[in-house]
């Protein structure tokens, strides 16, 4: 992307010395009315270069900042799966307990997503608020 931007810098920049030396043969003409219009022209090339010099300035930072991002999730995913580790989980009467007997948790939700969701305490059953699973306390 920024070397296109390059090419595209380098093109515009060939274009301004060309258009230069056009004005200087139109000087020596004496041709006052081309050499407005090439003068003219010049200005929006070197528009068109100060724009161009911009965007490649901007690419640049996008992939800085892309850069950052991906090492930043990179980070961010270790450390989730660091977490994921450490936690131990038991069976008891159906629901899942960590190691300091809190709990209980909906081993389905668990099971399929990790996702540890405490269940409700229904009298002799357990219910999940979010897969609605029902477990007999056994
Ligand atoms: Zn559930």
């Amino acid at each position: 992307m920024s070397t296109d931007i390059s090419k595209a810098v380098m093109g515009v920049s060939a274009g301004i010395d060309a258009i230069k030396k056009l004005g200087d043969l139109a000087v020596k003409t004496q041709n006052l009315e081309l050499r407005e219009g090439i003068l003219n022209l010049r200005e929006q090339l070197l528009e068109a270069k100060d724009a161009l010099l911009d965007a490649k300035e901007q690419v640049s930072n996008y992939k800085e900042e892309n850069a950052t991002l991906k090492a930043r999730i990179t980070e961010l995913e270790q450390r989730l799966a660091d977490g994921q580790e450490e936690i131990k989980l038991t069976v008891k009467k159906g629901g899942y307990y960590k190691e300091d007997g809190d709990g209980p948790y909906c081993t389905g939700c668990y099971d399929n997503n990790q996702k540890l969701i405490r269940v409700n305490d229904v009298g002799p059953i357990w219910r999940c608020p979010v897969c609605k699973s029902v477990v007999t306390k056994t």
